[in-house]
């Protein structure tokens, strides 16, 4: 009998799950290592915060699917990887053998990037624990306003700024809950959302001012508690900061014998193996193709589970392995807390409510995709998320 072990509930693995579910691999035992029963569909998570959704409706609960797959779940995460001996060190104290493994397990917040960070901020990542802290950090709010600065001005930073103004900040009020918090965005320089065409950075300003959110153009260099420091030594009261940085490669992954890129993510080929040991596949964040700078995000992670789920069944049971290449293009649709969302396709823009809602059922129709029973578990496709 030859294993299989999926390391990470990730985006990309509940594909794999799923094609288990409806194909099950003869010969193989199948073994998933997740922290959590849950996986958190990020693109979710700013509607959270703002209140849209309940925690419940933006997670995939992985123990369905996994039953489902007949494969055996392990409730604990990999903290050493030797690729020569095939062998995963899990953080309960056991080890694992695999005969293929497929690794999904995201990238991790860069604690140590800014000083201060890692003793008095919230991380994004991982995102089950930002939920779980973004209540506590609403609790806090019902009893006084605070003063929230959220530190990144990508994509997440801007929508999880425009999320807590939606719930918390001055706006809030208005709708009787725990408003008149003061929220800002740190961008780190220029404007947010700067690898955005400009259409797209003129409307996240609007949405912005609208939702009286403050931009602050500067790199964050430090945290204290009561205030962010930013270039220049100007310090920016604050009893919130959370930090929604470029995410970074695991410490564990080192050692580990796999080539890695420069930032410590695994080296994939367009088959998603190893380039240096094809008996390991990686997909998502964790993943970096030479051939496909461009693939990191939820949306890579999502399109690459098919691919990889038919990957990892030819090279058990035999067949050509297929590439998988990432678009050079997708749709983004980015929420902007007050049930309005901006969609973009290259340089076409756009935005109002309708995208809100168009965007709340691409979301909600790939969270049921994974509900069991669900059209899905009988083969029903549904179009991939964002
Ligand atoms: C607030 C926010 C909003 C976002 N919105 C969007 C969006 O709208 N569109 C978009 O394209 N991207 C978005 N992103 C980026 C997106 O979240 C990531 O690109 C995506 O989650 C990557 O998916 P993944 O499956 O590779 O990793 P993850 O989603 O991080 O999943 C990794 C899984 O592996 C598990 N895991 C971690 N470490 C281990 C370990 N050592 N052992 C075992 N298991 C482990 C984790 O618990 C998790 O379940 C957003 C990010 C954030 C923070």
């Amino acid at each position: 009998m030859k294993r299989l072990v999926l390391l990470g509930g990730g985006h990309a693995h509940v594909f794999v799950l799923q094609a288990l579910a409806q194909e099950p691999l003869p010969g193989v035992e199948t073994v998933l290592v997740t922290p959590y029963e849950r996986q958190v569909y990020s693109g979710m998570v700013p509607g959270v915060v703002a209140g849209h959704y309940a925690v419940d409706e933006a997670v995939i609960p992985l123990l369905p699917l996994v039953r489902q797959a007949r494969v055996r779940r392990l409730l604990t995460s990999a903290v050493g990887l030797d690729a020569q001996a095939r062998r995963v060190r899990l953080a309960d104290g056991n080890v694992l053998d695999y005969d293929v493994l497929s690794v999904a397990t995201g990238a991790v917040a860069d604690r140590g990037a800014i000083p201060g960070a890692r003793e008095h901020a919230l991380f994004v990542r991982p995102a089950e624990q930002f939920l779980q802290l973004m209540q506590r950090l609403r609790a806090l709010c019902a009893d006084r306003p605070l003063d929230i600065v959220v530190i990144g001005g990508g994509a997440a930073g801007f929508e999880l700024a425009l999320g807590l103004s939606h719930a918390l900040g001055e706006g809030a009020v208005a709708t009787g809950s725990a408003g008149g918090s003061r929220v800002a965005l740190v961008t780190g320089g220029g404007d947010p959302l700067s690898n955005y065409p400009a259409g797209v950075v003129a409307r996240g300003l609007r949405a912005l001012k609208r939702q009286r959110v403050t931009v602050l153009r500067s790199p964050c260099i430090g945290i204290e508690p009561g205030a962010v420091i930013l270039e220049q030594g100007t310090r920016v009261a604050c009893d919130a900061p959370v930090v929604a940085l470029g995410a970074a490669a695991a410490a564990w992954l080192q050692g580990s014998g796999l080539a890695l890129d420069e930032r410590g993510f695994i080296a994939t080929g367009s088959t998603l193996q190893s380039t240096s040991h094809p008996h390991v596949f990686a997909a998502g964040d964790v993943a970096s193709r030479a051939d496909a700078p461009h693939a990191k995000s939820g949306v890579y992670a999502v399109r690459a589970g098919p691919a990889l789920a038919l990957n990892l069944r030819r090279l058990l049971t035999g067949g050509e392995l297929l590439p998988h290449l990432p678009q050079q293009r997708t749709l983004n649709l980015l929420s902007c807390g007050d049930r309005h969302a901006i969609a973009s396709w290259g340089r076409w823009s756009a935005e109002g409510r309708w995208v809100w809602r168009w965007k709340d059922r691409i979301d909600r129709a790939f969270i049921a995709r994974f509900s069991v029973p669900g059209p899905a578990a009988s083969g029903s496709p549904a179009d991939p998320p964002w």
